[in-house]
């Protein structure tokens, strides 16, 4: 199985079909923060963004905030829209999934982790086996050590698009 394969890619957060997702019996979402969730420069949640979030809790989903940034990024987020969020997550290791995975006692088949990046939210997801979805960026506006990132994940998307698996902006799985 290719890792670097989103289950599903969608265009933002706010086009995933979550109704689907928990008939499928998913219980709970990891969101990435930055650029998934918000823009480098927005440091809380848009509107919205808190009206998803409603909806994820009106669908009994839990949502979790899964960043690789520093906690004073994440912390307003986790505030206002009061979730629970891991911070430096060092995706796409599989550490901090997996403590997730034993603290909330979810198996792999109810979780799904969405996110903009290739190497680290889908391949981190793809790793430890839990529904893995890609979304478009919300800006091309990336930290700096995204974008060298974005270097080798421009190479990966071009050979899966070569392999007709990856299309820009050809939604799938949704
Ligand atoms: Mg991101």
């Amino acid at each position: 199985m290719n890792l670097f394969i989103p289950d599903i890619y969608a265009k933002n957060v706010f086009n995933i079909n979550f109704n689907k997702l928990k008939e499928n019996g998913i219980k709970c979402i990891l969101f990435d923060l930055d650029n998934t969730l918000a823009l480098l420069t927005e440091d809380k949640p848009n509107n919205e963004v808190k009206e998803l979030f409603a909806k994820l809790d009106d669908l009994n989903l839990k949502a979790i905030i899964v960043s690789n940034s520093r906690k004073s990024r994440v912390a307003p987020f986790k505030e206002v829209l009061n979730v629970d969020s891991a911070c430096m997550s060092m995706k796409p290791l599989k550490r901090k999934y997996k403590k997730i995975l034993k603290i909330y006692k979810y198996d792999v088949s109810e979780v799904a982790a969405v996110g903009d990046q290739i190497l680290t939210d889908v391949l981190g997801a793809n790793k430890v086996g839990i529904t893995s979805i890609f979304v478009d960026r919300l800006s091309p506006e990336d930290k700096l050590f995204t974008k060298l990132n974005r270097k080798i994940e421009k190479m990966i998307l071009k050979r899966l698009n070569k392999k007709g698996i990856y299309e820009k902006e050809k939604y799938y799985g949704n």
